[in-house]
């Protein structure tokens, strides 16, 4: 048993952090929104006054915030006030540069970190099931991996410091152009004449086969599962979907890589948040292609 604090206990926090305490750590919380905290105490989360109360007697302190600028600002706080010795985990999706900062406030007070986000969304946060995609050194990964089991699907160590991070942004400039290709076939196979079923039928056991037609299908009937059965209730809301677009873009840019495909759908996904879908599911964005 071990005493984590967890810092950013939102959609995705609250969940990983039920998780931990499921498998009897000490979770010690703390988030700026009251609403948020309540759910954690009722998960079993105590309640701190601030991060740095939070992280003070902490063997491992989790972050699951919203951007670079929120998990540096939170560092720079608490990684002076932190156990010596302890291991901090990022799990929020942030920028590449951000993650590497990150450890390196961690490195300055001593302090073993990872930068762990995740794929899985509110559904693997809850079943526990997450795919965590860690960076960091050798050691700090051994001392994460058994911390992250009960939130985890599956653990994959990318590499040094922000590797973590660089994988999922790419993943998820895969997921978002995918996206894009799977419903502009949905509806060309529309304006053809051809059924949603026929082209599922086709598509999903030849080459066009990918996640996104199989397991996330934009339009409904094939998956049952998938979004579009629930009017593209999210899922992964497109806002996150653009956020991740962009950290790819600008990591291409700082990196030098040409991601015109990345740049594409990075505009799209923009032009349709703009148009009112940021809250919809990112399978949603084949009724902006619909012209809707
Ligand atoms: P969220 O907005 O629901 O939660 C973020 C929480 O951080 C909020 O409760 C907010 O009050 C808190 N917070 C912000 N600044 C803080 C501070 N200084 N101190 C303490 N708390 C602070 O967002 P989420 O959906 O839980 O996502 C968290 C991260 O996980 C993001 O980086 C997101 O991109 C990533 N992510 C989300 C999903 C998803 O499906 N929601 C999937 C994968 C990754």
């Amino acid at each position: 048993m071990t005493t984590i604090a967890f810092i950013g206990l939102g959609n995705m926090g609250n969940p990983m952090a039920a998780n931990l305490v499921k498998a009897g750590h000490t979770v010690l919380g703390f988030d700026l929104m009251p609403e948020n905290l309540a759910v954690a105490r009722d998960h079993g989360v105590t309640i701190m006054a601030n991060a740095v109360a939070a992280v003070k007697d902490a063997d491992v302190v989790i972050t699951m915030l919203p951007a670079g600028k929120h998990v540096l600002s939170v560092y720079e706080d608490i990684a002076p006030k932190a156990k010596q010795g302890a291991l901090f985990i990022d799990s929020s999706t942030i920028d590449v540069e951000s993650a590497r900062k990150a450890h390196a406030v961690a490195k300055k007070h001593g302090l073993a970190s990872i930068d762990a986000p995740v794929s899985g969304g509110t559904g693997g946060a809850s079943a526990g099931t997450l795919t965590f995609m860690a960076g960091g050194s050798d050691d700090a990964f051994t001392k994460a991996e058994p911390i992250l089991k009960p939130m985890a699907g599956r653990i994959v160590h990318c590499g040094g410091d922000g590797a973590g991070q660089a994988a999922k942004i790419c993943n998820n400039m895969i997921l978002g152009i995918s996206m894009i290709g799977v419903a502009e076939a949905f509806v060309l196979a529309e304006k053809l004449g051809l059924s949603h079923q026929a082209l599922f039928d086709v598509a999903s056991t030849s080459s066009g086969q990918c996640w996104s037609l199989t397991s996330y299908c934009p339009v409904p009937g094939p998956v049952p599962a998938s979004p579009a059965n629930r009017d593209y209730k999210p899922g992964f809301a497109a806002a996150l979907m653009l956020k991740d677009l962009k950290l790819s873009q600008e990591a291409a840019q700082g990196a030098g890589a040409v991601t015109p495909l990345g740049a594409e759908a990075a505009q799209l996904y923009a032009l349709f948040n703009a148009q009112g879908g940021a809250a919809s599911d990112f399978s949603g964005i084949i009724n902006f292609l619909r012209g809707k």
